[in-house]
């Protein structure tokens, strides 16, 4: 299942954007939820909704309090609207924006999308309405939904002129999208997709084995505290999700199979 925020002002779309989002998915075969959530009704006022995309048996009816990706529709919101709040490390964040995502303040804890959602807005719709430029910003950005998917689901949701415009305005968009990710996030995302109880974290050295010294004995499975070890094919494997990289397999190891490597210097992946 995945949650999606969006932050909009009255007048920009959002909760047609998540509605749109949400026939999307539902066209992709998936259950799907748009959920409005109304401040002061007025326009120019803060304005969230959410979507929620998943398996029917996995649904809930709240709000949205954890999200997986948020999409800013109006960049100024970050100064008055707390965005960033409840997302999950290593997350995406997709914001209408003139400027590249390294520029953009979030960058060295999520990945950032930008697109100029308002100009694209102006030149297709002739209106600063962003809600659907940022849906093929968010396409692009985090391919949970085709832009074919998108392009019906503005269909069923508008007509006539008003649907051709802003199916320009979902093309260009996503053609027009920058997508930023750094390292930090890769190393974020690892440790959020991670069970609760795993001890990946605790570690300053990671045991790498070497599979032309490993005998296969098992001594390091005998010794090792976190049952940590496998022995696949009669070689010593590391599950890195429970290994708290105490050392001791290295240690017992008689053939030296097993070197301690530093975290920061292994290879990504
Ligand atoms: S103790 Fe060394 S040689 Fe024996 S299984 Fe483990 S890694 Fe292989
Ligand atoms: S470093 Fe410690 S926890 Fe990790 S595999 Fe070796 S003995 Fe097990």
């Amino acid at each position: 299942m995945i949650e999606i925020r969006f932050h909009g002002r009255g007048g920009q779309g959002a909760v047609t954007a998540s509605r749109v989002l949400a026939i999307a998915a539902f066209l992709e075969g998936h259950h799907s939820q748009s959920i409005p959530m109304y401040g002061t009704e007025r326009r120019g006022a803060p304005v969230t909704a959410f979507v929620r995309i998943g398996e029917k048996s996995r649904m809930v009816r709240s709000l949205v309090h954890e999200p997986d990706y948020v999409v800013i529709l109006d960049p100024l919101l970050r100064n008055t609207v707390n965005v960033t709040e409840g997302l999950k490390p290593g997350a995406t964040i997709i914001i209408n924006s003139a400027a590249p995502p390294q520029e953009i303040e979030f960058m060295q804890q999520y990945k950032v999308a930008t697109v100029d959602a308002t100009k694209v807005a102006l030149e297709t719709i002739g209106r600063p309405i962003t809600n659907t430029a940022i849906l093929g910003a968010f396409a692009k950005a985090t391919g949970e939904v085709k832009l074919e998917s998108l392009i019906e689901a503005v269909k069923k949701e508008m007509s006539g002129r008003m649907a051709d415009t802003n199916i320009k305005a979902v093309e260009k968009a996503y053609n027009s999208t920058i997508v930023g990710e750094n390292k930090v996030v890769k190393e974020l995302k690892k440790v959020a997709a991670a069970p609760a109880n795993s001890r990946a974290d605790w570690r300053t050295f990671r045991p790498v084995v070497d599979p032309a010294k490993c005998t296969g004995c098992q001594i390091c499975w005998t010794y090792c505290p976190e049952h940590s070890i496998n022995m696949v094919d009669k070689k010593s494997t590391i599950d890195y999700i429970y290994c708290k990289g105490c050392g001791v397999c290295a240690e017992e190891c008689p053939t030296k199979a097993i070197a301690m490597v530093m975290e920061s210097e292994k290879k990504e992946g």
